[in-house]
């Protein structure tokens, strides 16, 4: 089953000038498997309008103003055990790669620096225990990070309208109706994500258990 998504964003850069269309197209038998070929290459346009030619004339017209379409690949990391090994620590998309459907991994990659960077400058953290700086990291870093995730992936399924409970596109003959459900509970679960305690709260609870933790080794 294909579905297609078409969504565009007005970026403030060249005076409102310019709009960037993202649109997406999902082939929900490809997910999980490896993906052949450039991550990233040109298509034309109109093998751009052929993969939206059931859109309304709105989407079809912005689609026609577009030059040098190009297509992306999504990647994603499934759930990893851990993001560091002995002296080792991944971030970023390295670590919890997901997909775009909240705007999120470019974020998190930054927190994930963010933490980590005053983990490893922290007066507390030596080359002896930069093992419990690390640790800390991932226990502060890899579960937010992994529930953003699983959250970018749940909002994907229901902006294509692949929601069961809420509109699948079987037609119960109350379509407006489950819409409406829908919409609320992607704004309720939108507004859940953003409460979240970001970069600073991440770090002052690291910093914290970072002081407890080598304080207990030590005494150890
Ligand atoms: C279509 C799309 C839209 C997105 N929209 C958003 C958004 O709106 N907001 C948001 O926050 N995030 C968004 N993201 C996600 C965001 O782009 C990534 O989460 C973010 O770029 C991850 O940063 P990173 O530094 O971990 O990895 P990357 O940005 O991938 O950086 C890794 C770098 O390492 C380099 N590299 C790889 N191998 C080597 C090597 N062997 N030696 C040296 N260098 C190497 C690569 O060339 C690359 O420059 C989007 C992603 C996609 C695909």
């Amino acid at each position: 089953m294909v579905r297609n998504k078409f969504c565009f964003t007005v970026l403030r850069e060249g005076k409102g000038t310019l709009v960037n269309v993202v649109a997406f197209v999902t082939d929900r038998q490809k997910a999980g498997t490896p993906f052949e070929g450039h991550w990233v290459s040109d298509v034309s346009r109109e093998e751009f309008e052929e993969a939206f030619q059931n859109f309304e004339s709105a989407a079809k017209n912005l689609i026609k103003c577009c030059e040098n379409p190009t297509r992306w690949a999504l990647h994603v990391v499934n759930e990893l055990p851990l993001s560091t090994c002995d002296r080792v620590a991944l971030i970023g998309d390295a670590c919890h790669a997901m997909t775009p459907h909240l705007g999120a991994g470019g974020g998190h990659a930054i927190e994930d620096a963010f933490v980590l960077g005053r983990l490893l400058a922290h007066p507390l953290t030596t080359l002896d225990n930069v093992h419990v700086a690390l640790e800390t990291y991932q226990d502060i870093r890899l579960s937010v990070a992994q529930f953003t995730a699983r959250k970018s992936e749940a909002l994907g399924h229901m902006y294509e309208f692949n929601a069961p409970g809420y509109y699948d596109g079987t037609d119960r003959g109350n379509e407006g109706e489950e819409l409406e459900r829908l919409k609320e509970k992607i704004i309720e679960d939108r507004r859940g994500w953003e409460g979240e305690g970001g970069a600073v709260a991440g770090w002052l609870k690291a910093e914290r258990k970072l002081q407890e933790s080598i304080v207990i080794v030590e005494r150890w």
